[in-house]
């Protein structure tokens, strides 16, 4: 019987773990893989404490972190259901069954992608899915966004004193957001919006050169240096539905505090209602997780 179980071990869940171990927890971290979407990350330029690092090394220096504080971690373990029992939880992967008091589930988010030739091989190559994250590296550069919701127009916000001239690609016949999003955006001299195009393929050979899409039956190219594909992003929640609340995009709904519907359960970063997508915030609610499972298990609150 854990103390409590995290689930994965992206930045969440490695920070949960970190705290865990100095509190002498009983405790297992079981995870597909170690460092989660930071394996995908390229540059990266907002971490506190760190100017500037690639997501390999970053990796490596948690990697290092998690060993240095004997984080218990089951890497290649992926869950695939868990109940509750009265006052526990069983953990079921596709290993082994475990038992555990409280749960954190730090299973993050992918991002959705286009799936058109180009998208894989030119990615943190110009293609992107993080305008915070990578949008500095297009300074007076031509940029397109893919998507025409919030969070393209949020991007493109983002972009909008950084990029010389941002495409706007949208499948629909037009933009699909909050009103005073459009307003802001759609009407800048920088801002040229694509309705009805559906993005065909990214192309280039060492780095983004166009993007190719179909637009009224005609196959048309823009030139740019960089794509943002912000299309969506899926959590990986697939495996609780049933087991604690998830929010109409299928994140684990949580309060401030991280509790989730369940009493015990805690959710941190991506996978979680407060969707924020950066290393900061899931580290921190990572954190806020592991000191309430220590107050739950101490019957505090
Ligand atoms: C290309 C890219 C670049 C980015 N750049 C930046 C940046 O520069 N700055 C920034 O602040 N943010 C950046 N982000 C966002 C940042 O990566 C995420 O916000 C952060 O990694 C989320 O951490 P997490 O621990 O919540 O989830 P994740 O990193 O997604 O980790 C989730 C973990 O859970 C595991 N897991 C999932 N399902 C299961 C299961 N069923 N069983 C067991 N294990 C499971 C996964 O294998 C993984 O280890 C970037 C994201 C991407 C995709």
């Amino acid at each position: 019987m854990y103390e409590t179980i995290i689930v994965g071990a992206g930045i969440a869940g490695l920070t949960a773990g970190i705290y865990a171990a100095r509190k002498k927890m009983n405790f297992i971290c079981l995870s597909k893989d170690v460092g989660g979407q930071i394996l995908e990350s390229g540059r990266i330029l907002n971490y506190p404490g760190i100017v500037q690092t690639t997501g390999y090394e970053f990796n490596e220096l948690l990697r290092e972190q998690a060993k240095f504080n004997n984080i218990p971690i089951h890497e290649g373990e992926e869950v695939t259901r868990i109940e509750k029992q009265s006052d526990r939880f069983k953990v079921i992967s596709k290993k082994d069954e475990y038992n555990t008091k409280s749960i954190i589930l730090a299973t993050g988010a992918r991002a959705r992608k286009l799936n058109v030739p180009g998208e894989t091989r030119l990615m943190n190559r110009g293609v992107t899915y993080c305008a915070i994250c990578d949008g500095p590296l297009f300074a007076e550069k031509d940029v397109a966004i893919i998507g025409g919701g919030d969070s393209s127009l949020e991007a493109a916000d983002f972009l909008l004193n950084i990029a010389r001239k941002i495409y706007l690609i949208t499948i629909n016949q037009r933009l699909l957001a909050h009103e005073y999003l459009i307003e802001l955006i759609a009407n800048q001299e920088n801002v040229e919006v694509i309705t009805e195009a559906n993005t065909t393929a990214i192309l280039g050979e060492d780095l983004v050169e166009s993007v190719e899409y179909e637009q009224h039956g005609q196959r048309k190219k823009t030139d740019v240096q960089g794509v943002f594909v912000q299309i969506g992003r899926i959590p990986n929640t697939e495996f609780l539905k049933g087991f604690v609340d998830l929010d109409e995009h299928k994140h684990i709904m949580i309060d401030c505090e991280t509790d989730s519907s369940v009493k015990g359960v805690f959710a941190a970063g991506d996978c979680s209602s407060v969707h924020e997508y950066q290393y900061s915030i899931a580290a921190g609610q990572g954190c806020t997780a592991l000191l309430k499972v220590a107050k739950f298990l101490h019957k505090a609150y």
